[in-house]
């Protein structure tokens, strides 16, 4: 089974495999090294039938060499979200996003274009991307430049995510799970009340997908315990990789969170230890030294 997403990439056959750069280039035939940063109006491929693609973006990292394992990916946030998890580091992101200043589709775009001689991707967060009716369209830009797409979510929206993973405009999806498929306990970790069985829907889907996947939780010690974390594992027995983050007490949307101490590494190894009863692999995020947290 693999143990990070570069070999589920590698295992990946029912995917099409994604070029290599200078292959992409002589394919695409879009960018060249010298090409300057277009910031005129995007008209997407034909088979968008004809229409251009506007989505709200409100933060765009042009490239991350430790967001995507082994990958170099640009970083897309789009604004909104269903849930309002105390935690959540984005609060301006999902509470006033009209405050902040759109990026550009077609910007945005074109500087991914224009980067296509050395990108492997692009990851799509949030926010939660599947609350964006274009989403799909906005997606297939990137696939139609034939780089690689991961999609951020928090799985309250299964048929968002069943229909991208059918359409094949995602290589990889990344879902939070907040707490223990438990409807209280999600409602309290995830400040607002959804329904847990989409949640169940989600993680059915998208392990049964074929495409690379990471679950992921955040763990702050006033939300969950280690018999909860042993809870999610059982849940999603047989994962490829399951990734807790430590909570971190800082622009949190919920002021009181900021007085709250995370829980010590030695106790994040121990759920992990424990989480791999039941996984094929668990870390801790940032003791691999490889990937960081989006850095709202
Ligand atoms: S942490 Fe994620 S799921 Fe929770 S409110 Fe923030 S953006 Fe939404």
């Amino acid at each position: 089974m693999p143990q990070n997403l570069a070999e589920q990439s590698a295992d990946n056959s029912s995917h099409k495999k994604p070029l290599k750069p200078c292959e992409r280039l002589k394919r695409v035939g879009w960018a060249s090294p010298t090409n300057k940063l277009h910031t005129g109006n995007f008209t997407c491929p034909s088979n968008f039938r004809g229409k251009s693609v506007v989505i709200p973006i409100k933060g765009f990292i042009e490239n991350s060499l430790i967001e995507w394992e082994g990958k170099i990916v640009s970083i897309v946030f789009l604004p909104t979200c269903n849930l309002r998890c105390p935690y959540c580091h984005a609060p301006h992101l999902i509470q006033t996003p009209n405050n902040l200043e759109s990026i550009p589709t077609n910007v945005v775009i074109n500087k991914i274009r224009q980067n296509l001689g050395w990108l492997d991707g692009v990851v799509v967060s949030g926010g939660e991307p599947t609350s964006h009716k274009n989403l799909d369209a906005f997606l297939k830009i990137f696939k139609d430049m034939e780089i690689l797409v991961r999609l951020d979510t928090n799985g309250t929206n299964p048929h968002v995510i069943k229909d991208l993973i059918d359409r094949k405009l995602v290589d990889c999806v990344a879902m939070d799970i907040k707490s223990p498929l438990r409807q209280d306990k999600h409602d309290l970790v995830a400040g607002v009340s959804c329904n847990i069985e989409d949640i169940r829907k989600s993680i059915h889907i998208i392990m049964e997908s074929g495409i690379d996947y990471e679950f992921r939780t955040t763990v702050c010690p006033t939300q969950l315990d280690g018999d909860d974390i042993e809870d999610i594992a059982k849940t999603i027995k047989g994962a490829g990789r399951y990734v807790l983050q430590s909570f971190r007490p800082n622009h949190c949307l919920d002021a009181d969170m900021l007085d709250v101490q995370p829980y010590p590494v030695e106790t994040m190894r121990d759920f992990a230890a424990n989480a791999r009863k039941y996984v094929n692999y668990c870390c801790v995020r940032g003791e691999e030294g490889k990937v960081a947290q989006r850095n709202w």
